[in-house]
C-alpha cells in the first residue's frame, strides 16, 4: 500500500505534458482570421538603396566630391560653455550672416582648412540618418585631442567626435565615437590614420514644449565602420567642452555642422535622410 501511496504522490507532482496546438487551416479558410492582424495602409515609401554606401534615392546629398553648394560658413560656430551655446544659438537666429565656405576640394575629397572655421549646412534638419566617410591624415607627432581632430554637430549643438583614436589614447569620452564629454563608444573602433572610415549615425532630435521644458531628450545611435559604438544613448543637453550640459528651447530644425579644430581631416560621401 505503501509503495502505491507513494507512485501516487509522485504521479500528482509530475509535470503535464500535452500535446502541442494544432491549427487545422483547412476549416479557417472561410472566416480568415489571420487577415485581422495584417497592416496594408499606409504602404511604407519606395526608396532605391544605393550602391554600397552610395546614397540612397531619398537621401539628401551634402558632399559628393564636386562642390559645397549645400554648405557655407557661419559667422559665428559652436560654443565650448552652455552660456555661449544659448548665445550663439540665438545669434544666429536672429543675425544669419554666412560667407563662402574656405575649406578644400582635392581628388573629390573635402579638406578641413584650419583657422576658416566651420562649415554649416544651408539646410536645417532635426531627426536624421548621416552616413559620412572621413579620414585622419598621418601626422606624427601629434597625439591626444590634437591628433586630426574635427567633429560633427547635428543641430550645431550635439557632437559626435572625429579624432585619430588609433594608438592615440586621450579621455574615453572624448576619443573618436564619443558624444563629447557625454558617452564613451561601446568599443574603439579605429582605424589607423590614413585610412578611411565611416560613420552611420540615427540622431533624435530633442523636442520641447511651449514653455521651453524638455518634452523629449535627443537620442544617438551610432556605427563607425559597420561596428555599433553608441546604442540609443540619452544626450544630457548639447555636447560642450566646459561645464555640465543642460537643455533649453531651440528651433526643431538647424544646421548639421563639420567642425575646423586645427586639423586637415579629410571627409567625402556625406548624405543624410530626415526621418
Ligand atoms: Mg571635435
Amino acid at each position: 500500500m505503501k509503495v502505491w501511496i507513494t507512485l501516487f504522490m509522485l504521479w500528482m507532482t509530475m509535470p503535464c505534458f500535452t500535446q502541442p496546438v494544432s491549427i487545422d487551416f483547412d476549416a479557417l479558410q472561410q472566416s480568415k482570421p489571420w487577415s485581422a492582424t495584417e497592416q496594408w495602409e499606409p504602404e511604407p515609401a519606395r526608396v532605391t538603396p544605393g550602391v554600397n554606401t552610395s546614397p540612397p534615392s531619398d537621401a539628401v546629398v551634402l558632399f559628393d566630391g564636386k562642390d559645397l553648394m549645400a554648405w557655407h560658413t557661419p559667422k559665428y560656430d559652436y560654443g565650448t560653455r552652455m552660456d555661449q551655446v544659448v548665445s550663439i544659438i540665438e545669434w544666429k537666429e536672429t543675425h544669419p550672416e554666412f560667407s563662402d565656405p574656405q575649406w578644400l576640394i582635392k581628388d573629390g575629397q573635402l579638406i578641413v582648412n584650419p583657422g576658416t572655421g566651420a562649415i554649416e549646412t544651408k539646410q536645417s534638419f532635426g531627426s536624421v540618418q548621416l552616413h559620412i566617410e572621413w579620414l585622419a591624415p598621418v601626422d606624427p607627432g601629434k597625439e591626444s585631442q590634437g591628433y586630426s581632430n574635427s567633429g560633427i554637430f547635428f543641430m550645431g549643438l550635439y557632437e559626435i567626435q572625429i579624432l585619430n583614436s588609433y594608438e592615440n589614447r586621450t579621455y574615453s569620452n572624448g576619443q573618436a565615437g564619443a558624444m563629447y564629454k557625454q558617452f564613451m563608444p561601446l568599443v574603439n573602433a579605429s582605424r589607423p590614420p590614413g585610412e578611411w572610415q565611416s560613420y552611420d549615425i540615427i540622431f533624435m532630435a530633442p523636442s520641447f514644449d511651449k514653455d521651453g521644458d524638455l518634452k523629449q531628450p535627443a537620442y544617438v545611435t551610432a556605427f563607425q565602420n559597420g561596428i555599433l559604438i553608441q546604442n540609443h544613448v540619452e544626450l544630457r543637453g548639447p555636447c560642450i567642452f566646459i561645464g555640465e550640459p543642460s537643455y533649453f528651447k531651440h528651433a526643431d530644425k538647424l544646421p548639421l555642422l563639420l567642425q575646423d579644430h586645427g586639423d586637415r581631416v579629410r571627409y567625402r560621401n556625406i548624405w543624410i535622410r530626415e526621418l
